[in-house]
């Protein structure tokens, strides 16, 4: 079994369910009391959301790239980043390290693929969804055509993201809000939803909604899983 490198705390109420998935994926896979090998670096996240909103990328990605180095000299064979948003440094970051990185944009491009989906709606931080970093790889790479919500109600899923989910509020009130924006999705033609960022799986659920959904710390994890036990 390979070492999964994970790079979280972005925030760590979603960092906490990764942990949990690697180690029950693990475990289902091998049983008894296999569990997953993880080397996790959890970083100081206030600091990162303030370079978020101040629009300073170029530094996101120096800091990214120090924290997954560090990750491969500690002994992780391959690294995961737990958060959507910062795939968007994830170009500043896999050339400068020896070991493979698991891109969620990808994982979560080939269940699209494998359950047929050729357009899908996007929900996720504003950077997630408004920016090309996410969507064009899901369009280009694996040609499905993406839609995200309309301008109020990307701001309201980025609101609550930031000011509640990172924060480990789950509200009834966001939850009916997020759930009729995925059904605004699916009457525009989504014919499912990425849950684009890796906290609204806290407050969505499958169960709550005929609208198929595609958690991507769920993918994401289970990739990493598959990934550590291919020989
Ligand atoms: N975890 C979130 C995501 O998947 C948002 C927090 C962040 O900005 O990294 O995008």
């Amino acid at each position: 079994m390979k070492t999964i490198g994970v790079l979280g705390g972005m925030s760590w109420q979603s960092t906490q369910v990764y942990y949990q998935l690697l180690n029950e994926g693990v475990s289902a896979r091998l049983g008894g009391l296999h569990s997953a090998k993880i080397i996790l670096y959890s970083v100081d996240f206030d600091h990162i959301e303030r370079l978020q909103h101040a629009g300073e990328w170029a530094e996101l990605g120096r800091l990214l790239r120090d924290y997954a180095q560090r990750l491969e000299a500690a002994g992780a064979e391959g690294v995961i980043i737990a958060t959507n948003t910062m795939h968007k440094v994830a170009p500043m970051v896999t050339p400068h390290l020896n070991i493979p990185l698991l891109h969620i944009a990808d994982c979560t491009g080939e269940v699209l693929l494998e359950k047929k989906v050729r357009c899908v709606g996007l929900l996720g931080t504003l950077f997630t969804m408004e920016d090309t970093f996410y969507s064009d790889r899901i369009r280009e790479k694996y040609g499905i055509d993406v839609l995200v919500p309309q301008a109020s109600d990307r701001q309201l899923v980025h609101d609550v993201i930031y000011g509640e989910l990172c924060l480990g509020t789950l509200s009834p009130q966001s939850r009916q809000r997020f759930l009729a924006i995925i059904d605004s999705l699916a009457a525009s033609g989504a014919e499912a939803v990425i849950l684009g960022c890796t906290e609204i799986g806290l407050l969505v659920k499958q169960t709550d909604t005929a609208v198929p959904l595609l958690d991507t710390t769920e993918i994401h994890a289970l990739a990493a899983v598959d990934w550590a036990l291919k020989t």
